[in-house]
């Protein structure tokens, strides 16, 4: 298996043109973001959702596990969710006990297709909607009420994250980028877009032609990935600034590719510095006191690493959300 280019993948993303209207997005959100059906929520239950010809069915439950809880409220944290919301409450939170989509007469199990230790987790109250995956174990957050066909998407697309990994392990690799300059984003873009595909197949397998297979490919495509593209092609037209004018001869040549994407990295994170999530970050007692810039660097790396945050979403708050 070769590897990618990483510079032509960026650019051939660049040059795709199939961009609709804002006002096409925001009517395909608004309706992706009503519930199929009201549900209300108790302590437990199973509920069924049947709408022209689309069907499935799930079960939940309250968060007893204190460890489960826990769980919940360091991905809060780590998506730095302030603390006075009422979903940063796990008491807030269902556990997903299982998802069935039912497709002329066959049922497909969600759960059954991802790893046995696998936890799904959504907050039904939420009007913002989020999701993120965290793995190994794989941990599936999603901020939204799971009858929202956004968050059903958002669901599957974060399932998507999971097969691509599988996927990356089955070849024995760690990304499927160069060593390029810029190769981390175009490895960030291709694992999004992997997961959307994903979650697009799906979508097909289970939604029968028609308006919310449609909205749903405008979501993941036009409006999950769309603005994620943008922030990054801002980045790599700023480092290929910075490299043809800036950089002296000596580095232009010298320079590894790995000092390179440092580079880059380090850049990202001057911008974060002024944002509000660093200021939270920095407030915690492990980052507090570490001197500024050089330690700051090193430590952030390390938690970005760690924690997978994504920085992108707090120097871009208005690209919308990166799913
Ligand atoms: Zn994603």
């Amino acid at each position: 298996m070769r590897e990618i280019n990483s510079e032509q993948y960026l650019k051939r993303i660049a040059n795709e043109k199939d961009k609709l209207p804002e006002s096409e997005i925001d009517t395909a959100l608004a309706r992706l973001s009503t519930p199929f059906r009201e549900v209300t929520y108790g302590a437990e239950g199973k509920e069924k959702v049947n709408v022209e010809n689309f069907s499935f069915e799930f079960s939940y439950s309250s968060i007893h596990d204190s460890s489960q809880k826990e769980e919940i409220a360091e991905n809060l944290r780590r998506l730095q969710i302030d603390q006075k919301v009422a979903y940063a409450n796990p008491e807030n939170w269902r556990k997903l006990d299982m998802l069935i989509f039912e497709v002329k007469g066959k049922h497909i199990d969600l759960l059954d297709k991802l790893p046995p230790d696998t936890q799904i987790f959504f907050c039904p109250t939420s009007a913002k909607f989020h999701g993120s995956v965290s793995r190994p174990p794989v941990r599936i957050y999603i901020l939204g009420d799971i009858t929202t066909p956004r968050s059903l998407v958002t669901l599957l697309h974060e399932a998507g994250h999971v097969f691509d990994d599988a996927n990356l392990e089955k070849l024995g690799r760690e990304d499927m980028m160069d060593t390029q300059l810029n190769a981390y984003r175009a490895e960030k873009l291709r694992t999004e877009r992997s997961a959307s595909a994903f979650a697009f197949k799906a979508i097909k397998s289970v939604v029968p032609e028609g308006q919310l297979r449609n909205d749903a490919r405008t979501f993941l495509k036009s409006y999950a990935l769309e603005s994620y593209q943008a922030s990054i092609k801002a980045d790599v037209a700023h480092d290929a600034m910075m490299s043809h004018h800036l950089r002296s001869e000596y580095d232009y040549y010298m320079v590894s590719p790995r000092e390179d994407e440092e580079r880059a990295r380090f850049d990202d994170f001057e911008k974060w510095r002024k944002t509000n999530a660093f200021k939270k970050w920095k407030e915690t007692p492990d980052y507090a006191n570490l001197k500024e810039y050089s330690d700051e660097y090193i430590a952030w790396s390390r938690w970005v690493e760690e924690t997978g945050h994504d920085y992108y979403k707090d120097i871009y708050p208005e690209a919308g959300e990166s799913i």
